[in-house]
């Protein structure tokens, strides 16, 4: 039976996806949205509003044709069985249809009660982290995953010097050897110097960062990239199974009836294992897949999606399919200076400083599957 009461926890990226979807597909109930924030669309934020204020206002979203009913208020518990979730003005919000899509918050690594440690998730934060960059020469950016290698190009391009640190090579997680290496060279050419160590944060307010052997490096900013965690605290004591973020399946169900989860809060099950890929195409599937769910509508699409984009070092990246890759890629394209497209096999295919829309890229993959392309490289 389609719901008539649907509530959606968290209005960014998933939660909007959730809503709009909802409506285009006809639901007519009542929608609520319970969001004590304006939804943000993020990728930006580590992109135009570290280098312009005036980009600050692009980022927020506007759900007011969407005939939504807004509780501009945090969630603090969900009643499963009473079908209500509670939120901080006290008050309860009953569902048929649940979905959660409450994100994550950055990763901090300052000992209890140190101040000072910047990090990179919200509106509040790009400004704070651009301010300080107005102010500085130094800066030293802790991680060297796709965040923190755009932060240290927003500082370098400020005119800082920036030191990168972090116990892994740069970017090799995320994206394997040819590529991670091809982008630090890039970024060494801005001036980025890269220091492969551990780090932790010293003095309060932060003002170094101490390597393993020791060494401080001094630096007028400080910014911690070390990653995300999902914001699922305010359903402890509910019942819903989380391991890695809440647990879904391929239509977006969690482990309660009529409960969904859709975005970075969310983990999915796989025969592999459960993954959580904290990317924004990725909110978008899961939103997709949780209103089609909702509705009791055919799910037309997967609930992983593997588009990923980043700007690095004035490097623009576009990559559908798997990642990291290994070895030495196919070149489809040659625009010169390592630029161009890019295959490994028919399973991943990269736009590397050229201009590739997700679709183009996916109909790459496609010929190369039905053309023979080799599996493995
Ligand atoms: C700086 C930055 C740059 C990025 N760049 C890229 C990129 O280039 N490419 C890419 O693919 N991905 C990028 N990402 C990742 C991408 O932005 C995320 O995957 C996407 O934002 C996830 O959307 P979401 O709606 O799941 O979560 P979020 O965007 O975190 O939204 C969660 C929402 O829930 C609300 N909320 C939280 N707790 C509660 C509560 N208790 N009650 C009610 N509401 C609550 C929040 O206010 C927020 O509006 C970037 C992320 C960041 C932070």
């Amino acid at each position: 039976m389609s719901p008539s009461d649907v509530v959606v926890v968290g209005g960014s990226t998933a939660g909007a996806t959730v809503l709009r979807e909802l409506r285009s597909r006809g639901y007519e109930g009542r929608l609520t949205l319970v969001d004590p924030e304006p939804g943000t669309n993020r990728p930006p934020l580590s992109k135009a509003v570290l280098a312009d204020s005036a980009a600050e206002s692009t980022v927020l979203m506007d759900h007011s044709s969407l005939e939504v009913e807004l509780v501009r208020s945090r969630a603090t518990s969900l009643d499963h069985a009473g079908r209500t979730v509670s939120t901080d003005d006290g008050s309860t919000h009953r569902f048929d249809a649940l979905v959660v899509a409450t994100g994550s918050r950055a990763r901090r690594i300052a000992a209890p009660g140190q101040t000072g440690e910047l990090v990179l998730r919200t509106v509040d934060d790009a400004r704070r982290v651009r301010e300080r960059f107005a102010d500085a020469s130094t800066a030293v950016v802790v991680g060297a995953g796709f965040l923190g290698l755009e932060v240290a190009t927003a500082a370098a391009t400020a005119g800082l010097r920036v030191t990168v640190v972090d116990v892994d090579p740069p970017l090799q997680r995320l994206l394997g050897d040819h590529l991670a290496t091809a982008i630090c060279e890039r970024a060494t050419t801005l001036g980025i110097d890269f220091r492969r160590s551990g780090a932790a944060l010293v003095g309060d307010p932060v003002y170094a960062v101490r390597l393993d052997d020791g060494e401080e490096l001094a630096a007028d900013v400080v910014v911690s990239c070390v990653g995300d965690e999902p914001v699922t605290d305010w359903l402890h004591g509910s019942g819903v199974e989380i391991d890695h973020g809440i647990v879904i399946d391929d239509h977006a169900r969690t482990s309660l009836a009529d409960v969904y989860a859709a975005g970075d809060v969310a983990a999915v099950r796989t025969p592999e294992g459960v993954v959580r890929r904290p990317f924004w195409a990725n909110a978008v599937a899961h939103g997709r897949v949780a209103a089609a769910t909702v509705l009791g509508q055919p799910v037309d699409t997967p609930i992983v999606d593997d588009y990923f984009w980043s700007e690095i070092a004035g490097v623009s990246l576009k990559v559908v399919g798997c990642l990291p890759v290994e070895g030495e890629p196919e070149v489809l394209e040659d625009a010169g200076s390592g630029h161009g497209l890019l295959a490994w096999g028919r399973s991943t295919v990269v736009a590397c400083g050229i201009r590739r829309s997700a679709p183009r890229l996916r109909a790459v993959l496609r010929e190369r599957a039905s053309s023979g392309a080799p599996t493995v490289d």
